[in-house]
């Protein structure tokens, strides 16, 4: 499964977020939630498209697609040299898909900084330089055992690889992270994904703020604003403490009244579950049928056989083609078989590229 992590300095509301999305399940029926270790939960992802389609169907079952989320607590100064959980920390890090950097953006006296001021800007640096360290070794270590093979033979790979490596390496020494690399074609892509890199994740910043700054932030969420505009990060204002609280009102009634009451329609949780889904480069395709509806997680720009394959390895080995039905479709003529009369269905081969929203039916051998 596809796994955000949450991360930031102690004390910056990292649990208080978490916990809020553990009581997701308080705040509306279409976010149920379950703790699969005391740091990893498993999110639906609210979707209307799902909701509408199983009105359709009627089916006797309903699944949705999940996205897994892990408290990682314990990153301090120091982490990449070993200080505080240090290594560990880092390799929980490194098998994430995306990575949500909560900063601590309120004043409160009674809430100790580890560093003393409230700076989400300086608290940021931290992190990232711990991380940019730790890859920063990586890749160290990489250019040690490739550097002789690619300036000596004619091996190809190896050149490709050293070239690779030496653009890592200056971003990193630069102070960027590697996500701002820029690789051109295939093979490089690919070696650098197989790196690995802590800093190559897509990263989402969650300013933990007040309420009072729940819709437009504050001072500390236009400093993080300034300090993250060229690094292709998102950024998204949370009141962790002030969510949580409305999670533990009884009713669905009450805990709008309190969104209202500080500006929002909709709660941070269900954004922030949103967010990350888009962040993860993720989108949906449906399956459709009297038996189960259900909603499938894909990467963006996969193709057909991939997606085929993510319901059976058999369906990927043995594909032949796929019936592709476009949602809109499907909700504007009623039925599959009203779209079939229609002409709307299309039937794709091999090369298709599978779009958000989706209702695919595959045929294969076996
Ligand atoms: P973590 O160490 O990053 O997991 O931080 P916690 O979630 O444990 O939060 C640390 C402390 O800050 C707790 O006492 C929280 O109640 C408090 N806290 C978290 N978010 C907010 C917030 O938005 N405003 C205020 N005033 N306090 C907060």
């Amino acid at each position: 499964a596809l796994q955000c992590g949450i991360v930031g300095l102690p004390n910056v509301g990292k649990s208080t977020l978490f916990n809020c999305l553990s009581n997701a399940k308080a705040q509306s029926a279409n976010f149920p939630f379950c703790t699969i270790e005391p740091n990893v939960g498993v999110i639906t992802v609210p979707d209307d498209r799902l909701n509408k389609l199983v009105e359709m169907c009627n089916p006797r079952s309903v699944v949705p697609a999940t996205v897994e989320i892990v408290d990682i607590a314990g990153l301090v100064q120091g982490a990449s040299k070993g200080e505080g959980l240090g290594n560990k920390f880092l390799a929980n890090i490194r098998e994430t898909d995306a990575i949500l950097h909560v900063l601590r953006c309120f004043d409160d006296d009674n809430v100790t900084h580890v560093h003393n001021t409230v700076d989400p800007v300086r608290d940021k640096e931290i992190i990232d330089y711990e991380l940019q360290l730790k890859d920063l070794e990586t890749i160290e270590s990489r250019i040690a055992k490739t550097q002789k093979q690619a300036q000596t033979g004619g091996d190809k790979v190896a050149k490709m690889q050293y070239e690779v490596l030496k653009k890592y390496h200056e971003a990193l020494l630069q102070g960027k992270p590697a996500r701002t690399v820029i690789l051109e074609t295939p093979d490089e892509q690919k070696f650098g994904r197989e790196l690995f890199l802590l800093t190559s994740k897509p990263v989402m910043y969650v300013c933990n703020v007040d309420d009072t700054s729940a819709v437009d932030g504050n001072k500390y969420v236009e400093a993080v604003r300034e300090a993250i505009k060229d690094e292709n990060a998102q950024l998204l204002i949370v009141a962790a403490q002030t969510e949580s609280e409305i999670a533990e009102l009884d009713t669905y009634e009450e805990r709008q009244e309190f969104l209202a009451e500080i500006g929002l329609k909709e709660s941070g949780v269900a954004r922030l579950i949103r967010a990350a889904y888009a962040l993860l480069n993720l989108q949906t395709f449906f399956t459709a049928g009297a038996d189960e509806v259900r909603a499938w997680t894909f990467m963006r720009g996969s193709k057909a056989p991939q997606c085929a394959g993510i319901i059976h390895t058999d369906f990927e080995k043995g594909f032949i083609r796929a019936e592709v039905i476009k949602y809109d479709d499907y909700v504007t003529l009623g039925s599959e078989s009203a779209v079939r009369d229609a002409g709307k269905m299309a039937i794709e081969g091999k090369n298709y590229i599978a779009q958000d929203g989706d209702i695919m039916h595959f045929l294969f051998n076996v």
